[in-house]
């Protein structure tokens, strides 16, 4: 039996206990592919739950807050993502009449949609011929045919592209495209695979070859950078407003909120804060004196290490607000990041 035929054969077997695989509705399977594509699937069914619920289809997802989006996607991290399923529901309700394109290159073509979105949401919902390329199926694919440029280069997966589109069934691309990304999760997953019961033992170059251990080949990891953040937790006299700034420009958390924010090369002490220039910010709130400097805390992101510490003030004229900023008197309310959601906990 050829490898696609075998492929098939396992998904038939399979599917019964996969049941997001599935959906068939494109809009569903395009929210599912971008929760699901940054998270464990333990993590993100509940995200998935929660978003269809607030956004069951294309015109309530067009029609929402920006605001009300970030705060269901709030922890999933990836922000841009989320941004960019709003742009792409108001194109789709604009120039597609509310229906979902049903070519490849439209689906393409939409904001956020990269080429193994496209090719999940086509072969799934359309039943077009195009192989997705997850990190599951790269992990596959190069062990069982032998790939050894390293996986997170874009050659790597430009082979592997190429090895599935020529592999891939014409009459049942989902179920193929299923299949591959469900074996490499469940069977060839990460460090020691499951050769023994694989039924792909006989043709797998890894295995024939005494190399299971030595691929996929990684590029060394990108080196993190650290950025310190000393945050200005503004709050009114009675603790009922809180200054908040919406992050808007091509950073972490775009479309979220957080503090006012001053970012030097370490954490300073609030003297040294006082002598930035950032400091002007709350000098025309009438600032008192400091109630509770935080310890440090630590958030680490896939590029970046992020170092925080929190200075709780409060403030005479909150009605006075900076620049960039907003008053909130229900933080519950508003996207922050998980750094910020972290504080606010442990906030006493
Ligand atoms: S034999 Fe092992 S390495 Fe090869 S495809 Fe199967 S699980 Fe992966």
């Amino acid at each position: 039996m050829d490898f696609t035929s075998q492929m098939l054969e396992w998904y038939e077997h399979n599917k019964r206990d996969l049941p997001w695989r599935r959906i068939r509705d494109p809009y569903l399977i395009w929210v599912s592919e971008i929760i699901l594509q940054q998270t464990r699937i333990d993590q993100g069914l509940p995200y998935y739950q929660r978003f269809i619920t607030a956004f069951p289809d294309i015109r309530s997802l067009a029609t929402a807050d920006e605001k009300d989006i970030m705060k269901i996607w709030q922890g999933l991290g990836y922000y841009s993502r989320a941004v960019n399923m709003h742009k792409a529901s108001l194109i789709i309700m604009n120039d597609f009449n509310g229906q979902f394109p049903g070519s490849y290159e439209a689906i393409r073509g939409l904001p956020g949609i990269g080429d193994y979105t496209a090719a999940a949401i086509a072969s799934i919902a359309f039943h077009l011929p195009f192989p997705v390329v997850d990190g599951n199926v790269i992990r596959f694919f190069s062990r069982h045919f032998g790939v050894k440029e390293p996986v997170n280069s874009a050659k790597a997966k430009q082979i592997i592209r190429e090895i599935a589109t020529g592999l891939i069934d014409h009459q049942h691309p989902g179920s193929f495209n299923q299949a591959i990304m469900e074996y490499g999760a469940r069977t060839c997953i990460p460090g020691i695979p499951m050769c023994d019961s694989c039924c792909f033992e006989q043709s797998c170059f890894a295995y024939s070859h005494n190399s299971v251990g030595l691929l996929p080949v990684k590029n060394k990891k990108v080196r993190q950078r650290t950025r310190y953040f000393n945050y200005l937790v503004i709050t009114s006299d009675n603790e009922n407003a809180w200054i908040m700034r919406k992050r808007v420009a091509q950073d972490i958390w775009k479309g979220l909120y957080d503090f006012p924010l001053i970012e030097t090369a370490k954490l300073l002490s609030l003297k040294s804060l006082k002598a930035t220039r950032d400091w002007s910010l709350i000098e025309k709130m009438n600032p008192g004196p400091l109630i509770r400097c935080s310890g440090q805390f630590r958030h680490i992101l896939t590029h970046q290490v992020i170092v925080a510490r929190f200075f709780r003030i409060s403030v005479s004229k909150v009605n006075v607000v900076p620049e960039g900023c907003i008053q909130v008197r229900d933080l519950t309310k508003i996207p922050v990041p998980r750094l910020i959601e972290k504080y606010l906990q442990n906030l006493v």
